[in-house]
């Protein structure tokens, strides 16, 4: 098939009385088994050193969210020597850039195959060791199995195309974020594979069973470790192995925009694909239908607690909403009816943060400035050092802390205003351009937004977060992106990680 025709893998269906009895049962096992004894981790290199052990690096652990006392896995990192000597081992070997692409196809077929049997475990890895919600976990799964099908799909249809010739690139390093632990590190390196790339994926520290799971799926369907090799490290190990290492051609990272800069600067060549910040905004008109926009704001201000790029952390209302004592009783109330908990129960909506705030998060959440005040106060949860009740501050003006400031946790910022322009000059200001939202029924506005509004992904009366393959292309603008500009999850991500010749070089 065309990519033009692909179907994306459906979530579970919770209505399903079967589904809920089975996402029970395993939510059962898998707490019990991480009572019992953590999942030991380890770097998987190719070459002389398949292992990066080194045993005067000390063992690192990533903890239960949503209980922290428990160790959930004991990963031992690689040292930069191995490291260094496996992405050498790689450099000239060309055994995956030499199967053919319809090989590699069917062998990322089997990726997605094995990703659909094992989602069970998938969901039950992300809700131990991420602290997500089995309803943010089951997406993410089909987000990863929609990558290993769509991009050998869209590699298939530039490889044939008689215009241009595509290439693979080269040692591909992956750098994964802790909020999206299985698809975005799924993604990167299904695209990099699909082009023909050998990979390294230096997962997140803190939440790296999901990924390390994802990896045994790649190998289990017959990618060589040699074209997919895993490098659990430290920071400056990473730096020196997959950023300075000329050996490394393109990095994949989706992370803090500072990390992007400095990669830049210590490596100024390099061929970067950064997904950064983002301090995105819905803006709610006069005109929306009132309740389903909380409705959508909500999730995508408090969805995995605010703990993503795509998190609406604005909430710009028109001066008629925004001073409506109704519409305020609704949306307080709607907040507070939001279950702050364990990710282990199914009734929880807003879980642990993966890690204490740091300081901007606290101010965000501790402080208001002159004529803020709040309309939900933010609480911290007794019992768990990171769970908080979400919180909504009311009246931030245009230039403020909290308008400006990418916070990345359960508090969401009300602004007002008088015209559509005005809204779009209050998100225009932030300087990032990740994801924008607008409720609105009116033809009018949705065009004027739409023309006018800074950001990759725009979202009409639909929530900011959760972006689907192919339906919507994920990538930012302005201070949320570095690179081609090519958006994960879309046709020409594939050509951001190939090089082309008789045509047009893309980067
Ligand atoms: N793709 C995710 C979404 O649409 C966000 C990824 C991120 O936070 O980095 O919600």
């Amino acid at each position: 098939a065309h990519w033009t025709q692909f179907v994306n893998e459906p979530d579970t269906d919770w209505s399903s009385p079967v589904n809920s009895r089975w996402i029970a049962e395993l939510l059962k096992d898998w707490k019990k088994r991480c009572n019992k004894r953590a999942v030991e981790i380890q770097p998987v290199l190719a070459g002389e050193t398949t292992s990066g052990n080194d045993e005067t690096l000390p063992i690192m652990k990533s903890y239960d969210v949503s209980r922290p006392e428990k160790v959930v896995c004991r990963i031992q990192p690689t040292a930069l020597e191995p490291l260094m000597k496996s992405i050498k081992h790689v450099v000239d070997w060309r055994g995956w850039a030499d199967t053919p692409l319809e090989q590699r196809h069917e062998i990322l077929r089997g990726v997605a195959q094995k990703l659909r049997e094992r989602r069970g475990d998938l969901i039950g890895s992300m809700v131990a060791d991420a602290g997500k919600t089995v309803a943010q976990a089951d997406p993410e799964v089909s987000e990863a199995i929609d990558f290993c099908e769509f991009y050998p799909l869209t590699m298939r249809d530039w490889a044939n195309r008689p215009e241009i010739e595509v290439q693979e690139r080269g040692v591909v390093a992956v750098i994964t974020p802790w909020n999206f632990p299985m698809a975005i590190a799924c993604g990167g390196v299904a695209a990099a594979l699909a082009a023909g790339n050998c990979v390294v994926l230096k997962p997140c520290n803190e939440t790296m069973l999901p990924a390390w799971l994802v990896c045994q799926a790649f190998w289990d369907a017959g990618v060589p470790v040699e074209a997919l090799q895993f490098a659990p490290c430290a920071d400056e190990v990473a730096e020196q192995a997959l950023v300075v290492n000329p050996d490394i051609d393109t990095v994949i990272l989706t992370g803090g925009t500072a990390t992007a800069k400095r990669m830049l600067t210590v490596r100024p060549d390099l061929h970067l694909l950064a997904e950064t910040g983002g301090k995105n905004a819905t803006i709610v008109t006069a005109l929306a239908d009132r309740d389903l926009a909380i409705k959508h704001a909500l999730q995508s201000a408090f969805g995995h607690s605010g703990q993503k790029c795509s998190a609406t952390s604005l909430l710009l209302l028109e001066n008629e909403l925004f001073d409506d004592e109704t519409f305020q009783k609704i949306l307080a109330d709607a907040v507070r009816s939001l279950h702050a908990g364990s990710a282990w129960d199914l009734h929880t909506a807003v879980t642990p943060l993966v890690s204490p705030p740091n300081d901007e998060l606290t101010r965000g959440m501790r402080e208001v400035d002159d004529d803020e005040y709040w309309l939900v106060m933010p609480e911290h949860v007794d019992g768990n050092p990171t769970l908080y009740r979400p919180g909504v501050k009311w009246n931030v003006k245009p230039g403020s802390f909290s308008h400006t400031t990418e916070l990345f946790g359960p508090v969401l910022s009300v602004m007002r205003f008088g015209r559509l322009e005005e809204a779009i000059e209050i998100v225009r200001s932030t300087g990032y351009g990740l994801t924008s939202g607008l409720e609105s029924l009116d033809d009018r506005e949705i065009e004027m937004w739409r023309e006018s509004i800074p950001a990759g992904n725009l979202y009409i009366n639909r929530p900011t977060t959760g972006a689907i393959v192919l339906r919507q292309p994920f990538g930012g603008v302005g201070l949320s992106a570095y690179g081609p500009g090519l958006k994960a999850g879309g046709p020409h991500y594939v050509l951001a990680l190939s090089r082309i010749s008789n045509g047009q070089p893309l980067a």
